[in-house]
């Protein structure tokens, strides 16, 4: 039977009123388990001045009891961990294991966030001037919006909701329409713990939904994460409106292989981080680069095995899969898409997973893993982003090439190098102009307390997320001078003065 999802508005499960439904898959099976409402304009710009009106009481809440709703949620996920490990593997596909990273990442941020009355302090100037002190004070910006994608849809969500709400905002969360449940999971968590009603809407919808969030002038900034045109398009559209907006994009991260590399280290690197949460995972690796043909031969060598070896399957087929079916169909097609085009742009396809089928679950979305050898700049599967099972060797002549290539390449939000050489490691990490660098380490995703965000068409705007950029994204800065006169004061200044 099919589940009809529902918003989560003032601390409550809403049926949507607009008439307008997705499906939501489950991958494994090809089956619509759900669908979820996409809200009208109208449902959304009710949700928002509801959380306008909700805000300012929570905005002067003090911090501390602020970071005791957090405490408490950290809790709760980690209680609820294998519940929301099974909503989540259920609709995204991806392995239990996995899914327990993504909130467990996610869960690292709140526990960050615990630390928000120390990260909300102002600065202070004890007598700026005869008198005057000087103050500053991060406050919060009012109603705020994180519009979520697929891939991480608890992870990301709570990178939003835990650094927005923990600065005092009220938050409207727009998570992808392809795995909505998790984040209606978290709000009945935050409830739980202590929010007060309306400090957290979930709207389910679409790019109606997300247009109303865009023009609706009573929110102040939008967080965004999802694809390239998207983010751009959300970008320019917020910003014109006036809001403060961050949006991270699409990837395409290159593992540079350099000759003394440890080759058996560098192919276990490439095999989970190019196939990992079957490929869909900003961060993944979809680009080899080993240096030198003798390089390349041996990592290709030694690839081979190890990929053939993966076990594709659905989540409740245990611990031992490695990665399950991708998202939906139509991200199927668009992977055999690419695929073939590589075939016929003149790649050579060293691992074919084209036939792969897995009996029992025929109209699961499954794909199998891809590997291509001698990928060059100008294919396309190099050009694009894949968001599939497939890794692209393109070989290298030289360092200076390797490092080119990545440089080169629209997309800047991860990559890596394995090396054994420390100067050539340090080369690499001042001079790539990309967001994320791993040295030995292929996927290199900062942890809560640093920020992660990418460079080029992968991140738009000036703050990273999570971390402290989240607090400073989140909040204004508000900076008084103040003067308390002791005595009578006789007659006006004219002049803008300089302390003295
Ligand atoms: P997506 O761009 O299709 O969707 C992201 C969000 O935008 C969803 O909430 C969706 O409803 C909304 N949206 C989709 N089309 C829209 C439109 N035309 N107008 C307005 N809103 C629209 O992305 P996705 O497929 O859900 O996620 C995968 C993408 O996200 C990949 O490109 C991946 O690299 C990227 N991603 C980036 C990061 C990062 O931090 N850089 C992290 C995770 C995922």
């Amino acid at each position: 039977m099919t589940v009809e999802l529902t918003h989560f508005i003032n601390g409550q499960h809403v049926k949507g009123t607009s008439g307008r439904f997705a499906d939501v898959f489950n991958p494994a099976t090809g089956e619509v388990q759900a669908r979820v409402p996409l809200a009208s304009k109208a449902e959304l710009d009710a949700a928002i001045e509801a959380a306008a009106a909700a805000q300012p009481a929570w905005g002067a809440t003090n911090p501390q009891k602020r970071a005791r709703v957090m405490m408490k949620v950290v809790q709760l996920l980690n209680r609820d961990m294998d519940k929301l490990a099974e909503a989540l593997s259920r609709e995204h596909g991806k392995t239990l294991p996995d899914a327990k990273g993504d909130i467990q990442r996610g869960l690292e941020v709140i526990e960050f966030c615990i630390g928000a009355p120390h990260l909300l302090k102002g600065e202070y100037t004890d007598s700026a001037g005869p008198g005057i002190d000087m103050y500053s004070m991060r406050q919060p910006l009012g109603v705020v919006a994180g519009i979520t994608p697929f891939n991480f849809p608890a992870m990301i969500p709570l990178w939003k909701i835990g650094p927005a709400l923990s600065c005092g905002n009220a938050m409207i969360l727009k998570p992808s329409e392809r795995d909505p449940s998790v984040p209606l999971m978290i709000a009945e968590i935050f409830k739980e713990a202590g929010l007060p009603d309306g400090i957290l809407q979930v709207v389910n919808g679409d790019k109606e939904a997300v247009d109303g969030i865009l023009d609706n002038e009573i929110v102040q900034a939008v967080g965004f994460v999802g694809s390239t045109p998207i983010a751009e398009y959300i970008y320019s559209r917020g910003c014109a409106n006036g809001k403060r907006v961050q949006c991270f994009g699409g990837a395409k991260n290159h593992m540079i292989i350099m000759p003394d590399a440890d080759l058996d280290q560098a192919a276990d690197a490439l095999v989970g981080a190019g196939y990992g949460a079957a490929g869909e995972r900003c961060m993944a690796i979809s680009v080899a680069v080993p240096v030198g043909e003798a390089t390349a031969d041996a990592l290709i060598e030694k690839l081979v095995p190890r990929i053939e070896k993966l076990k594709v399957g659905p989540y409740t087929a245990g611990n031992d899969v490695d990665y399950g079916p991708v998202v939906t169909a139509a991200a199927k097609q668009n992977i055999l898409g690419l695929v073939q085009s590589g075939i016929d742009q003149g790649a050579e396809l060293v691992v074919d997973g084209r036939d792969f089928s897995l009996q029992g679950y025929e109209e699961g979305f499954f794909v199998g893993p891809h590997l291509f050898d001698r990928v060059t700049p100008d294919m396309d599967i190099y050009k694009k982003e894949i968001f599939g099972p497939v890794l692209s060797t393109v070989r290298a002549g030289s360092y200076e090439e390797a490092i080119g290539l990545a440089m080169d390449h629209e997309y800047g939000n991860g990559t890596a190098i394995f090396t054994r050489d420390g100067d050539t490691a340090r080369d690499f990490a001042n001079r790539i102009n990309i967001g994320m660098v791993g040295i030995n380490v292929p996927i290199p995703v900062p942890l809560a307390y640093h920020t992660f965000g990418g460079w080029k068409k992968s991140g738009f705007g000036d703050l990273n997320q999570h971390g402290p950029d989240a607090f400073k994204f989140y909040t204004r800065t508000k900076t008084v001078t103040a003067r308390w006169p002791s005595g009578i004061k006789e007659g006006g200044e004219f002049n803008f003065k300089a302390m003295d």
